[in-house]
């Protein structure tokens, strides 16, 4: 009986079930995750099932938002964000918690080798994966958290939440059409997160321009789509310290894995299911 499921709607294309039950079968647990498409109209009805049967969930679009209002109970993460990616279902009560930060927060220090303290953070994008990340690193030691995004009020939003929390942060917000203000955060920031959806089809423009970026930047980047964008190989090209987005996926997981279970989450088992493990049923 499956006791953990991923949720979405898109939902299969999702690494999350070869990369939890990799996790659950190197601790011996069997392979108790699986995957069900749940439309937003769905998912009320869906956290009574959850409630009734299942121990834990992952969820992802378009579900994060509305999720933070229907669980019974938040971390106080999930609510500083007012987003939640993972359910934690004990004794009839579902809390809602955020691991996306903090997957975020390791990706950047295992693949980069450094840590966040005092760093200068760059987001290009200000949805949903920005606004569940950005709070934690605003709070992670960091000195600046500062937004490029096309419509610029996401970004002043979200830029005004860091600032709320962590009042000595420093948070500007730019467009992409504000060439000389967009090039003077990129040439300031120690990370830039790609964090917008373009890169997702191959036909997409990069975020910003190719040509912005140059071989003598500080610059790391951290694009969060898995697969190889044109962002990703020009950065190779121009010698930039640059990471796709596999690490944050199995940083998030390991850490919803950590909180349902108790256990530390086998993170190289975890790799090896991300990459060979098959979908779940
Ligand atoms: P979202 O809420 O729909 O936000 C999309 C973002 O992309 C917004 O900032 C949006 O700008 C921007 N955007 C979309 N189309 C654009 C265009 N044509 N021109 C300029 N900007 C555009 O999506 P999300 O959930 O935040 O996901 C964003 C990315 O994060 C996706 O690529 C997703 O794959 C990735 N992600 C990765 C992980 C991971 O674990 N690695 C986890 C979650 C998400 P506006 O505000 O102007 O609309």
């Amino acid at each position: 009986m499956q006791k953990y499921l991923v949720i979405g709607d898109p939902i299969g294309h999702s690494r999350s079930p070869g990369m939890q039950n990799a996790a659950f079968r190197a601790c011996g647990l069997g392979e108790p995750y699986g995957i069900r498409r749940i439309t937003p109209e769905e998912l009320p009805e869906f956290f009574e099932f959850a409630r009734k049967n299942l121990c834990g969930v992952n969820l992802t679009v378009p579900h994060k938002i509305h999720a933070a209002e229907l669980a019974d109970e938040l971390t106080p993460r999930a609510a500083q964000c007012g987003s939640v990616n993972t359910l934690i279902i004990k004794d009839n009560v579902i809390l809602g918690d955020s691991t996306d930060g903090v997957g975020l927060e390791r990706a950047l220090t295992y693949n980069f080798k450094t840590s966040l303290a005092g760093k200068k953070i760059l987001f290009c994008g200000a949805g949903g994966a920005a606004r569940a990340t950005a709070v934690h690193l605003a709070q992670c030691g960091t000195t600046e958290v500062s937004f490029i995004n096309r419509t610029l009020s996401k970004a002043e939003e979200l830029a005004a939440l860091c600032q709320k929390i962590v009042p000595e942060l420093i948070c500007r917000c730019t467009t992409p059409d504000n060439e000389n203000s967009a090039r003077e955060l990129l040439a300031n920031a120690d990370f830039l997160i790609q964090a917008t959806s373009l890169g997702l089809k191959p036909e997409d423009p990069p975020p910003l321009p190719l040509e912005w970026f140059s071989a003598n930047m500080k610059l790391k980047i951290f694009d969060t789509i898995y697969h190889q964008t044109p962002l990703q190989k020009y950065a190779g090209t121009m010698n930039i310290a640059c990471a796709g987005g596999k690490e944050m996926l199995i940083q998030q997981g390991a850490e919803s894995f950590t909180c349902w279970t108790g256990i530390p989450a086998p993170l190289d088992a975890m790799r090896d299911g991300f990459d060979h493990g098959s979908p779940g049923k």
